[in-house]
Order: structure tokens, then C-alpha cells, then sequence
């Protein structure tokens, strides 16, 4: 394909360069041709011309126009040369005149003048002197017109032959820079791809770097696709461990609860042993709720949903958790109001969440707000603090469960809100706002989104 065009290109420039030069040919010819018949045409008259001058028996004026329109002509006595001539004439008769009257025959001069010809004859006279005939045989008028097409016909000859040249450099240049980017692209996709001179091959290199582009982008997009589903995968089995672990474990907590509690209703216990029964007890009752969390994390369905006012509900919530974000120096107000269909016991301890992280994330002095609020049938939970944030390199491991970068922490909080959240038809993001934290529940408010929804390991139906 490369060579092919190249040799084409040489076969249309030999051929255009032939036939220029046979057409060049041809026009020199014609016009050579043209002009030698003239002065062939100008010998004859000039010699019948000083012919029938020198056969006159007297010195009657001959008309010469039947020889040829322009001949001049006359009788030379004494070997005289004429002096009312023209410039061009003056000296070919001259000359004429001196040879014949020396030589005592018939003399023909011819003289080149610029384009033109000037032919004289002279001959004795029979009645004495030299006669003389000349004529001025000029090009065809048509001659400056060939001419022009002549050197057009050669420039065009010459730009045929450079532009042929050019083509064929540029075409051999860019078909060998794109196929040195084709080769590099197959290893690189980043590889530059070069823009030809040529228009059509640019168009064919940008079409060839969209492709690369696109095929980049697409082999970006699955490897991050790839990285998710070995993600998804990895909390998928993790979530069932959990899940059967948080079952089997939940059995024997309840029967030693049970225990406690009937050892801690006898009256003749020692009370320090009553009093470890009620921690014990309320130990138990901690691992419980972090089994629960475990199961909601793991997928297992909340509770039945009723119309909540969400606005009543984070009061509560922060009437609760009040007195030990005090202790922190850390205030916490709400506004607003929405309702939505919500299992309260579930969303409020995605709120404790929420809360409790953004009061340990605030420096004293500080407050966080929380704003509820009902937009397009959507319900706005945002909880907003002005601690550090969360590192933007952590930010996307944020909602994973077992994330923590606190010494205590388990790191089951946000994933536990984001899994409750999504069974409400919602969900948990998180943005950073100038210096502002927040976190917001979604929840969807429509009645028909009420029944509840088993999740996956991360909140996924
Ligand atoms: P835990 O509180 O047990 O660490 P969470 O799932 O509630 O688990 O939170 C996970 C991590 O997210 C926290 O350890 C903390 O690094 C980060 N985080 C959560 N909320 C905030 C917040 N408001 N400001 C800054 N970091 C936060």
C-alpha cells in the first residue's frame, strides 16, 4: 500500500513530464517552422524584386507590392546605398549594393534584427547601376502569444515535477512515523502518535490515537472493575464468616445471659459477687449489640419500618449522647425535620454513629451540627464537624468494614450506618467542605420503599 502510492506518484510524474515535453517540442517545432518559411517566402520577393528592377529599360517606378506588401526597392546609380531608408534596412542594402556592384551578379544579405529578418538582394541593372530589393521579415504576430505558453507550459512542468517530489517525501516520511507508533502502541498505549503532513494520513493518526485513548480508558476501567469485584469477593466470604460466626455466638450468649441473670435475682449473694454478675451482665449485653452490628453489617434485614418524624429522633439520639460530648467540650445542635417509613431502633444507632465520630473528631470548644431535611422524596440526615477530616488517600477505605484509625476502634461504625442506611433505600457518603466533615444519611421517603431490605456485607441489595 505505502510503496503503491509512492509509485503511482512516479508513474503520473513521468507520464506528465512526457507529455509536457513532447507538447514543448512540438510548439518549438511549429513556431521554428514557422518563421524559417517566412524568410523563405521574403528571399523570393526580394530577388524578383530586384529581378524586374534590373530587367527596366527605363526608370519608370515598378509597383513591388505584387511580390510581397512591405518589399522595398530601387535602382542604386554609382553604388550609392540609399539614404532615406529605414534604420533596420541601411546597412543589409548597403551591404547589397557594395558586393553586387563589386561582384557584378546577384548578392543576397540576410541580417538578424532582434525577432526579426531583414533580407536584401541586388543585382546590376541593365541600364546601368545596382538594383536592390528588401524586406523586413518579421516573427508571426502570434509568436509572443506561444511563447507565454511555452514558459507556462515549462513552470507548470517544473511545479509538477516539486510537488510530486514533496508528495512522495511526505507520504514515505508519515506512513514511516505511523508505522513506528503502531509498533510502539502495541507495547504503549501512552506512546505519542505522530501528526503527518498529509491530511488524509492525519486524519488516519488522530483516528488511531482516539483509539488508543479509548482503549486506555478501557483497559483503566476494568482494571478498576477488576480491583472491585476482588473486593466485593473478599468482603462477600468475609461477610458470610461473620455472619456464621456472629450466629453461633449468639446462641450461647443469650443461655449465659440467662444465667447471670437468674444468679443475680438470689437474694444470699456476697455483693461483690452481685455486683461482677451485673457487669458480666452488662459485658454480655455490649457483645450482644456488636453481634447484632456484625449480622446488619453481614446482610441481615432490620426491623419492620413505621413514618418517623426524623427530626424527633436525632433529638433523642443527642439528648442521649448529650452529657458525654460535655465531657469533651464539644456541643451539638440539630435542625430541621423530615419524615420518612425508618426501623428507629436501626437508624438511630447509624446516628449514634455518626455522632459519636464527629464529636471525638472535634477539638474542644467546637460544635457539630446535624441538619434533617426532606427534598425529592429523599430524607437528609447531615452530621457536620470541624475536626482534621479523614485523610484523602483513606477516604476511599472509609465505608470498609474493620476500617479504623482510632487505638480502639473496631471500625464497624461507618460500614454498620452505610448497611442500614442502604436498607432503607438510601446510603452514607461523605464529603469534605472547606474545613467542614460530612457525613449524610439519604433515606428513601417514599411509602412504597417501606418494606425492609436484606443487605450484603456492605450494605449491597
Ligand atoms: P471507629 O469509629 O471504630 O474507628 P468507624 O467505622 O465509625 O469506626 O470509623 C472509621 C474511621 O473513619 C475512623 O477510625 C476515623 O478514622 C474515620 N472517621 C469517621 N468519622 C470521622 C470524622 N467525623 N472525622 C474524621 N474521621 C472520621
Amino acid at each position: 500500500m505505502k510503496s503503491g502510492i509512492r509509485h503511482r506518484l512516479v508513474t503520473i510524474t513521468v507520464l506528465g513530464v512526457v507529455m509536457s515535453a513532447l507538447c514543448l517540442a512540438g510548439l518549438v517545432r511549429v513556431l521554428s517552422v514557422s518563421t524559417a518559411s517566412r524568410v523563405e517566402r521574403a528571399r523570393d520577393a526580394v530577388t524578383e524584386a530586384a529581378d524586374r528592377m534590373a530587367k527596366a529599360s527605363d526608370a519608370t517606378p515598378i509597383d513591388l507590392s505584387s511580390t510581397l506588401i512591405g518589399v522595398r526597392g530601387g535602382v542604386a546609380v554609382d553604388g550609392d546605398a540609399p539614404t532615406a531608408l529605414p534604420s533596420p534596412f541601411q546597412a543589409p542594402v548597403a551591404d547589397a549594393i557594395r558586393a553586387s556592384g563589386a561582384q557584378r551578379e546577384r548578392v543576397l544579405v540576410e541580417v538578424k534584427v532582434g525577432d526579426s529578418t531583414v533580407v536584401a538582394c541586388a543585382e546590376p541593372a541593365e541600364r546601368g547601376g545596382v538594383a536592390w530589393a528588401g524586406y523586413l521579415a518579421k516573427p508571426p504576430t502570434y509568436l509572443v502569444f506561444w511563447r507565454t505558453i511555452v514558459i507556462v507550459l515549462s513552470l507548470a512542468v517544473a511545479l509538477l515535477v516539486a510537488t510530486a517530489l514533496y508528495a512522495i517525501v511526505t507520504v514515505k516520511r508519515s506512513a514511516i512515523a505511523l508505522d513506528a507508533s503502531m509498533e510502539s502502541l502495541a507495547t504503549d498505549l501512552t506512546s505519542p502518535v505522530p501528526r503527518p503532513a498529509v491530511r488524509e494520513l492525519r486524519d488516519v493518526a488522530d483516528g488511531i490515537a482516539e483509539l488508543a485513548r479509548r482503549l486506555l480508558e478501557a483497559r483503566k476501567n476494568e482494571a478498576i472493575l477488576n480491583e472491585e469485584l476482588a473486593r466485593q469477593a473478599r468482603l462477600a466470604a468475609l461477610g458470610r464468616v461473620v455472619a456464621g460466626v456472629a450466629h453461633e455466638v449468639r446462641n450461647p450468649l443469650a443461655s449465659i445471659k440467662l444465667r447471670l441473670d437468674l444468679a443475680a435475682a438470689t437474694k444470699s449473694l456476697p455483693e461483690n459477687v452481685a455486683k461482677s454478675i451485673v457487669s458480666a451482665s452488662s459485658e454480655i449485653d455490649r457483645l450482644d449489640r456488636l453481634v447484632a452490628d456484625l449480622l446488619v453489617v453481614a446482610g441481615r434485614a432490620i426491623g419492620p419500618r413505621k413514618s418517623e418524624s426524623l427530626g424527633e429522633l436525632v433529638k433523642h439520639r443527642v439528648e442521649a449522647l448529650a452529657p458525654w460530648a460535655r465531657e469533651r467540650e464539644v456541643a451539638i445542635g440539630v435542625s430541621g425535620d423530615a419524615r420518612a417509613p425508618v426501623d428507629s431502633d436501626s437508624l438511630a444507632r447509624a446516628i449514634d454513629n455518626l455522632v459519636r465520630n464527629a464529636v471525638e473528631a472535634s477539638p474542644p470548644g467546637e460544635k457539630v451540627e446535624i441538619v434533617v431535611k426532606g427534598e425529592a422524596g429523599t430524607a437528609h440526615l447531615r452530621v457536620e464537624d470541624h475536626g482534621a477530616g479523614v485523610p484523602e488517600a483513606r477516604a476511599a477505605e472509609l465505608f470498609e468494614p474493620f476500617f479504623t484509625t482510632k487505638p480502639a476502634g473496631m471500625g464497624l461504625g461507618l460500614a454498620l450506618s452505610r448497611s442500614i442506611a442502604r436498607a432503607h433505600g438510601g446510603d452514607v457518603t461523605y464529603r469534605r467542605a472547606g474545613d467542614a466533615t460530612c457525613f449524610e444519611i439519604t433515606i428513601d421517603e417514599r411509602e412504597g420503599a417501606k418494606s425492609s431490605r436484606a443487605m450484603g456485607p456492605e450494605g449491597h441489595a
